[in-house]
């Protein structure tokens, strides 16, 4: 794989918590930044498809079809609006792919070695980012087994924490097994009302046992930022002065930042 590619998974198994929004508009504001940037739906939902503004039967080819060996891995590539951002786009027949895959000898490392093909093929790519499922099922495992690193899209409330025990022991034995390398990119906190003093106490806590683990970038809770998948653009073109951008912008920079 060429190492100048960083490929970079957005999990966590709880659903809500801001995967979709997050691989969305840190890939456009990426993009932005002038990388060019390739979003995997590894979610059978394909809300960031939706989201980008890939109608149901624009979808040529998917990540099920990546996944289940159907023709080149570059097939799958759709353009989007944003410049400097491509999708691969998925559909619910995504959750059958999660059995079919089962009986497959190397069944957690197949996006990795579609991947590579993909790669070889397109070396324009500086990032890969690839949008989860909320569930450590194949799906997720195959995203982590073919990432450098993980983001975590942490939601600013109570139990936040607590789900993360669950996560980081599937990050090990995904190290201990298929990916040595494997690194946690950063824990980012989603939703933050600064007014909240939950939100406060999520903040310090995440901060006292996850340190420099956690980006310094919060994610405000931000209308804007939920209502712009219905318009089908990322935040950065619906709404460029609100907070929801700058505090996408100022996330892509901190990762871009970590690139050296
Ligand atoms: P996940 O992919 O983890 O399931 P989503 O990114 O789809 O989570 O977010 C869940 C819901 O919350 C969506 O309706 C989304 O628009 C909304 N949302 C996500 N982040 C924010 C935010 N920072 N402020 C307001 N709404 C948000
Ligand atoms: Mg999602």
């Amino acid at each position: 794989m060429p190492d100048t590619c960083r490929i970079i998974a957005l999990a966590n198994q709880k659903g809500g918590v801001g995967k979709t929004t997050t691989a969305i508009n840190l890939g456009a504001a990426l993009a932005k930044a002038g990388r060019k940037v390739l979003l995997i739906d590894m979610d059978p939902q394909g809300n960031a498809s939706t989201g980008l503004g890939l109608a149901r039967s624009d979808r040529r080819s998917t990540t099920y079809d990546l996944l289940l060996g159907n023709g080149k891995a570059s097939d799958g590539v759709h353009g989007t609006q944003v410049v400097g951002l491509d999708i691969i786009p998925a559909t619910t027949d995504l959750s059958s792919a999660d059995v079919e895959l089962m009986s497959s000898t190397d069944r957690s490392r197949i996006l990795r070695r579609r991947l590579k093909e993909l790669l070889q093929d397109r070396e324009e790519y500086d990032y890969v980012l690839i949008d989860c499922p909320p569930a450590l099922n194949l799906l997720t495992i195959n995203a982590m087994v073919a990432a450098a690193s993980v983001i975590v899209p942490l939601q600013s409330e109570f139990f936040a924490l607590e789900g993360l025990s669950q996560l980081m022991l599937t990050l090990r034995e995904v190290r201990g097994s298929a990916n040595k390398s494997l690194r946690i990119e950063g824990i980012v906190l989603t939703m933050y009302d600064r007014r909240n003093n939950l939100s406060q106490q999520v903040e310090a806590d995440a901060r006292e046992t996850l340190g420099d683990l956690v980006f310094k970038t919060v994610i405000p809770r931000n209308v804007r930022l939920s209502e712009a998948p219905s318009h089908a653009m990322p935040v950065l073109d619906y709404d460029p002065a609100c907070a929801g951008t700058k505090a996408y912008l100022d996330l892509a920079a901190e990762v871009i930042q970590r690139e050296g």
